[in-house]
């Protein structure tokens, strides 16, 4: 499809603000930008009130993000409601998504895709899956949602530019270029651009007179340079708590499952909490705590270990260390402090117990940075929420440009968060349009 757009502009139809040209067809009254889960959802809410929607996908086919989460699983939505719900994403990015979520709450999304013939299911860690546990039920039936109500989606058409156009807007594309009244953009972000997500909107919106808040990437893995962190590559924590300190601050404290990676620290904690060490400028000196065993406290975890030892003063101080960490894990951990692994419990120094509690209960280990947007599953930051009507999603300062998704300042933890936001943003603006 790959066509100059510079030389489609030259078309004479087009300056007469008149009906897109072919092979876009039209006229539309409603252009989506991105066929993702909020350009998608837009997109079938606005068709279904009778707007004629043209929908643009630079990919193939749309939803390719939708097939790559969740481990091709997609966490569509969580089983949060109410404050908590809110709360996810922060201070300013619950305030802004409050409307828009108590018109389209998760269990809205659920009862949806239900209709669509996808069944949902809770599972642990609050998530909701598809019955079926295949991410392209969703992305299908968020296909045929679109396409039932009579959305025409174009595949394969990578815009370049939204542009004002009289009272409406000119989308140019690889394709040639078209026009509505009416833009939804929702390219998302700049994470895993290998999905189509390049960080486009950006610059168009800019240009537009947006203010983007800088973007990082978030949800992604820690980089740990430490060799005997990496060592312990494929051993996995299912209850950890990280948390994040800087300046004397905790930025953020998650309670989630741990694994340690040939690179660092990858799952949910970790992950959750990537984004400040991206935020933070160096000389802050962001610092990554672990908690291997949060459900029990310090002082039980040093009587365990002085119980352990006084039981078996003969066994290697490995051994003593809580029964439910990995031998590589505890062994490290001795390493980590400076006590032979091997060496006889009875021959440890209090000391040297209570460093191996503290490297239980207080690890504090050194990130190097983050894997960056390669392997980020969302983009922090974004078009500046007070610029955008929270209940429409319509720019405050561009009437009839709608912002959704992954492009706004807003995202949460992992959980099925970023989809509920993208569904939610993508309703309202579909109702709006
Ligand atoms: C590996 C991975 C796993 C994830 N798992 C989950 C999960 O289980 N649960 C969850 O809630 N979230 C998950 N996420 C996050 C979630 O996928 C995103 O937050 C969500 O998809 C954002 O929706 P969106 O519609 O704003 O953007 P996207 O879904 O990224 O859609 C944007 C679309 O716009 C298209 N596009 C981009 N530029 C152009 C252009 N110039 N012209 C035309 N089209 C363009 C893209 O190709 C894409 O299809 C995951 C992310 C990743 C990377």
């Amino acid at each position: 499809m790959a066509s100059d757009p510079s030389s489609a502009d030259a078309r004479p139809a087009r300056s007469q603000g008149a009906p897109p040209d072919a092979p876009l067809g039209g006229p539309f009254d409603v252009l989506v930008v991105g066929g993702g889960a909020a350009g998608l959802w837009a997109a079938g809410t606005a068709a279904a009130r009778g707007r004629r929607v043209l929908l643009l996908e630079k990919n193939a086919r749309v939803g390719v993000k939708i097939l790559a989460s969740g481990g091709g699983h997609c966490n569509v939505t969580t089983t949060l409601s109410g404050p908590a719900l809110l709360d996810a994403f922060g201070r300013d990015g619950g305030r802004f998504l409050a409307t828009s979520l108590r018109r389209l709450p998760p269990a809205a999304v659920r009862a949806r895709l239900d209709a669509l013939g996808v069944a949902t299911k809770e599972g642990p860690l609050e998530k909701v899956w598809p019955v079926s546990m295949r991410a392209r039920d969703v992305a299908d039936a968020l296909l045929r949602r679109a396409t039932a109500a009579g959305a025409r989606v174009a595949t394969g058409l990578a815009c370049v530019d939204v542009l004002r156009d009289g009272a409406g807007f000119l989308v140019r594309t690889s394709g040639g270029d078209a026009r509505a009244p009416k833009v939804v953009v929702a390219v998302g972000g700049r994470s895993y651009p290998r999905t189509g997500t390049t960080g486009d909107g950006y610059p168009w919106l800019e240009a537009l007179g947006h203010a983007i808040v800088r973007t990082v990437p978030a949800l992604v893995p820690l980089v740990v340079e430490t060799p005997w962190v990496r060592a312990l590559a494929g051993i996995a924590e299912a209850d950890a708590r990280v948390s994040v300190e800087a300046g004397g601050r905790t930025l953020a404290d998650r309670r989630r499952p741990l694994l340690f990676t040939h690179t660092g620290l990858s799952g949910p904690g970790p992950m959750d909490v990537s984004r400040w060490f991206e935020r933070c400028a160096p000389w802050e000196r962001p610092t990554l705590h672990v908690d291997l065993l949060p459900d029990v406290a310090e002082d039980a975890v040093r009587a365990a270990l002085t119980a352990a030892v006084a039981a078996r003063p003969a066994d290697r101080i490995a051994r003593c260390l809580p029964p439910s960490f990995p031998a590589r894990l505890a062994e490290s951990l001795c390493a980590h402090v400076g006590v032979p692994p091997d060496r006889r419990a009875a021959e440890t120094s209090k000391a040297e117990r209570h460093a191996l509690v503290l490297a239980t209960k207080r690890l504090t280990l050194p990130v190097a940075g983050t894997r960056g947007y390669d392997f980020a599953e969302v983009t922090a930051g974004g078009v500046a929420l007070p610029e955008v009507d929270p209940a429409t999603m319509e720019s405050r300062l561009v009437p009839g440009l709608h912002v959704v998704g992954e492009l706004l300042d807003v995202d949460g933890p992992i959980g099925g968060f970023n989809f509920q936001a993208a569904f939610a943003t993508g309703e309202a603006a579909g109702l709006a349009v």
